[in-house]
C-alpha cells in the first residue's frame, strides 16, 4: 500500500516547482521483447468487480443518474426473465427473482450505493464497496445457503456493473500509438485495439509466462507485465516508454529518455531488416546440421507474420486462442474455419494443432473454472476428457479442415499419465472414422503429446510407445519442475528455465525419445531464446517452435556456429550448478560468437541513464 500511494503521489503530483514529475518509472517483469514509445490506454475486464479502481466522483449527479439507469435496467432484465419462465418454473422458484429485486429495491442495495456516491465516491467504486463488503458477510454466514446468497449478490453487483460500463468500451480513443494499460489484460482486449494503433501492452497482474505475454510475443508488441505497484487509471493518456527488454515502464518521459529509447527502437528495426535477408535460408550449422523452425501460433496474425519470418511449419498452435475472444463456445463450422485457415497457409508443411488448453491461467469467460489452485487442478486435456462433447466437436473441427491438405497434426496438452493418452486416442479413432463414414476423404492425422508435466518425464518411453511425436512444454515443465506459478510475478526471479534440474530433465527427454526413435520438438519460450535454442538443438531435439519474432534470430545464431561448439557449451553448462551462472556462461557465448547486440543492458543501464537523463 506504502509503494502504491508513492507511485501515486509520484506519479500524479506536481513537484515543488509545479512542474509534473518526469521519467517515473515502475518495475515489473520483462512480458515481450522490444521497446514502445505511446500513449496509455488504460481499459477493464468488463463487468469485473475487483477490477474497478479506486475514483473519485466528478460530478456526484452524474453518477447518481448514471446508478439510477444501471438499476432501472437491470431491474427490467430481471423482470423479463422471470416472465420468460414463468410456464417453466414452479412458484417457489420463481420466487428467487422477487429476491434479486428486493436487493434492487430503494431501501437495499441501492441505498447504500447512493449514501456512498454522496460521499464522493463514483458510482462504479461505490457499488464494489457496498457489493463486496455483502459477499463477505455473506460468505462469513455458518448457514450454508446464506453463504450461497453472495454468489447472488456478486452476480447482481456484475449486471449493475455491467450497464455501468455500457458505452465505456466504445468510447475509447484509440490514438496511433496505443500503449494498453490493464489490471489483467486479456486477449480480447488486444483485439479490440485497431490494427496498427497497438505499440505496446502493460498489465498489472501476470507474468513473463502468462498466456496473454506469450500472445503479445506471438505479436511482436513490447509488453511489461506484473507492475503491481502501478496506480493504473493515472496512466491513462500519459506518454509511456514500455521496455520489454527489461520490465520497466516510464511515465511522462523527458526527452533524453526519449531519444535514448528511440535508439533502441531504430537499432532494433535495423536489426530485424538484417534478418529478412535469411528468410529463404535453410536452419543449418556451419557443420550441416538441420533443425527445422517451427512457430507458435494462436491468431491469424501471427501465421501471417510467421510465413514472411520464414517458419517451416506450425509446431504449436494454441487452439485455446480463439476461444478466449469469442464470449461462447465457437461451433463445429466456426473452428474447422479456423482451423482451415491455419493449415492452408502451411500446407503442405506440419500443422500441429493442440486440444484446448483451458484452466490455469486460460479461462474462458462463459465457461468459469473457479479453483484454489488453478494450475494444479481442473486444466488442459483433464477438462476435455471430463468434457468429451467440446473435444469431439473439436476434434471432428480439425479433421474435416484438414480434408485434401493432410498437413494435420494433434497434440495433447498436460498429459500425466497413460490412460489420458488412451482415451483421447479412442477418441481421436472414434471420430475419424464417423467423419469418413460421413464423406470426407480424410488421412488419420499424427498423434503427439505435450512433455510438460514432471510425472511425463519418466515415462517417455510409455507415452512415445501409443503416439507418433512428443513435443515439450518448457513453460509448464519449469513451472511444475521448479514449482513456481508461472504467473506470480513475485516468485518470477526463481522461475529459470536454465536452472540445472530442468536442463537435465531436458536432456532425459531426448535420450529417452531417441532411444525408442520418435521425433522430439519442444514449444515452450526457451526454444525462442537464441541461447536456449543452442542447448537445445545440442541436446538433439528434432525441431523447434518458437513464436514469430524469435525465429530470425535464433535462425541466425544456429547458421553462425557448428553443432560441435554447441555440444561442447552444453558439456560445459551441465557443470554448472546454478542457473545465473549459466546464463552468464551461455551470454558470455553468444558475445563470443558476435550476437552481443542480442543481449540487452541490464536493467541497472536503463536505469542509470534514465536517472542521469532525469533533469
Ligand atoms: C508450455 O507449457 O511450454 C507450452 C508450450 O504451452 P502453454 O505455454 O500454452 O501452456
Ligand atoms: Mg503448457
Amino acid at each position: 500500500m506504502i509503494a502504491h500511494s508513492e507511485a501515486t503521489g509520484a506519479i500524479s503530483g506536481l513537484s515543488l516547482t509545479g512542474e509534473e514529475a518526469r521519467d517515473v518509472s515502475f518495475d515489473g517483469v520483462p512480458g515481450s521483447p522490444g521497446v514502445a514509445i505511446g500513449h496509455g490506454v488504460v481499459v477493464y475486464p468488463a463487468a469485473d468487480l475487483d477490477a474497478v479502481p479506486e475514483r473519485p466522483a466528478e460530478d456526484i449527479e452524474l453518477e447518481l443518474e448514471l446508478f439510477r439507469h444501471a438499476v432501472q435496467a437491470v431491474w427490467e432484465d430481471i423482470e423479463a426473465v422471470a416472465k420468460r419462465l414463468t410456464s417453466r418454473l414452479r412458484p417457489e422458484e420463481l420466487s428467487l427473482f422477487d429476491v434479486y429485486l428486493r436487493m434492487l429495491g430503494d431501501e437495499a442495495l441501492p441505498g447504500e450505493v447512493n449514501n456512498r456516491i454522496r460521499e464522493g465516491v463514483w458510482a462504479q467504486g461505490a457499488l464494489k464497496q457496498v457489493v463486496l463488503q455483502y459477499v463477505r458477510q455473506f460468505e462469513m454466514m455458518d448457514d450454508h445457503y446464506l453463504q450461497e446468497r453472495a454468489v447472488d449478490i456478486r452476480d447482481l453487483g456484475r449486471r449493475l456493473l455491467s450497464y455501468l460500463q455500457e458505452g465505456e468500451q466504445e468510447d475509447v480513443v484509440y490514438p496511433e500509438r496505443t500503449v494498453l494499460v490493464s489490471e489483467e489484460l486479456t486477449p480480447a482486449m488486444l483485439g479490440e485495439v485497431p490494427r496498427g494503433k497497438l505499440v505496446g501492452l502493460v498489465s498489472v497482474k501476470g507474468s513473463s509466462n502468462s498466456h496473454v505475454a506469450i500472445l503479445a510475443r506471438a505479436m511482436g508488441v513490447p509488453t511489461v507485465m506484473g507492475l503491481v505497484d502501478i496506480p493504473v487509471n493515472q496512466l491513462d493518456g500519459k506518454e509511456l516508454i514500455v521496455d520489454g527488454f527489461e520490465g520497466q515502464i516510464f511515465a511522462s518521459p523527458s526527452s533524453d529518455l526519449r531519444t535514448f529509447f528511440q535508439a533502441i527502437c531504430d537499432e532494433e528495426e535495423e536489426i530485424d531488416r538484417g534478418l529478412e535477408a535469411l528468410r529463404d535460408l535453410p536452419c543449418e550449422t556451419t557443420d550441416g546440421h538441420r533443425v527445422p523452425l517451427l512457430v507458435n501460433t494462436g491468431l491469424m496474425t501471427d501465421v501471417v507474420r510467421s510465413l514472411s519470418h520464414g517458419a517451416e511449419g506450425i509446431g504449436l498452435y494454441r487452439t485455446e486462442v480463439p476461444f478466449m475472444i469469442k464470449d461462447r463456445f465457437p461451433s463445429e463450422q466456426e473452428q474447422r474455419q479456423y482451423y482451415r485457415e491455419q493449415l492452408e497457409a502451411f500446407a503442405p508443411n506440419p500443422v500441429t494443432m493442440r486440444t484446448l488448453d483451458i484452466g490455469g491461467d486460460k479461462s474462458l469467460t462463459y465457461f468459469p473454472i473457479e479453483e484454489e489452485n488453478p494450475f494444479l487442478g481442473w486444466r488442459g486435456i483433464r477438462v476435455t476428457l471430463d468434457h468429451p462433447e467440446i473435444f469431439l466437436v473439436q476434434v471432428r473441427a480439425m479433421l474435416k479442415a484438414s480434408e485434401g491438405l493432410n498437413n494435420l497434426q494433434i497434440m495433447l496438452p498436460m498429459i500425466s499419465n497413460i490412460s489420458e493418452v488412451e482415451e483421447s486416442l479412442h477418441l481421436i479413432y472414434r471420430v475419424y472414422h464417423e467423419v469418413r463414414e460421413e464423406g470426407f476423404d480424410i488421412h488419420m492425422p499424427k498423434v503427439g503429446v505435450m512433455i510438460e508435466i514432471p510425472a511425463a518425464v519418466y515415462q517417455i518411453r510409455e507415452l512415445a510407445d501409443r503416439v507418433d511425436f512428443l513435443s515439450v512444454g518448457s513453460n509448464d515443465l519449469t513451472q511444475y519442475l521448479l514449482a513456481v506459478d508461472r504467473n506470480n510475478p513475485r516468485v518470477a526471479q526463481l522461475y529459470h528455465s536454465y536452472h540445472p534440474a530442468v536442463l537435465q530433465a531436458l536432456v532425459r527427454i531426448a535420450q529417452d525419445a531417441h532411444a525408442v526413435g520418435k521425433p522430439l520438438g519442444i514449444c515452450g519460450e526457451l526454444a525462442g531464446d537464441p541461447g536456449g535454442a543452442l542447448l537445445l538443438m545440442a541436446m538433439g531435439y528434432d525441431s523447434l517452435s518458437m513464436n514469430a519474432a524469435s525465429l530470425p534470430k535464433v535462425k541466425s545464431v544456429i547458421r553462425s556456429v557448428s553443432k560441435e561448439w554447441a555440444v561442447k557449451l552444453l558439456k560445459d553448462v551441465l557443470l554448472l550448478d546454478s542457473p545465473h551462472v549459466i546464463k552468464s556462461c551461455v551470454d558470455l557465448a553468444l558475445r563470443n560468437a558476435g550476437f552481443g547486440r542480442y543481449l540487452r543492458p541490464g536493467k541497472s543501464t536503463s536505469a542509470a541513464l534514465a536517472e542521469q537523463a532525469a533533469p
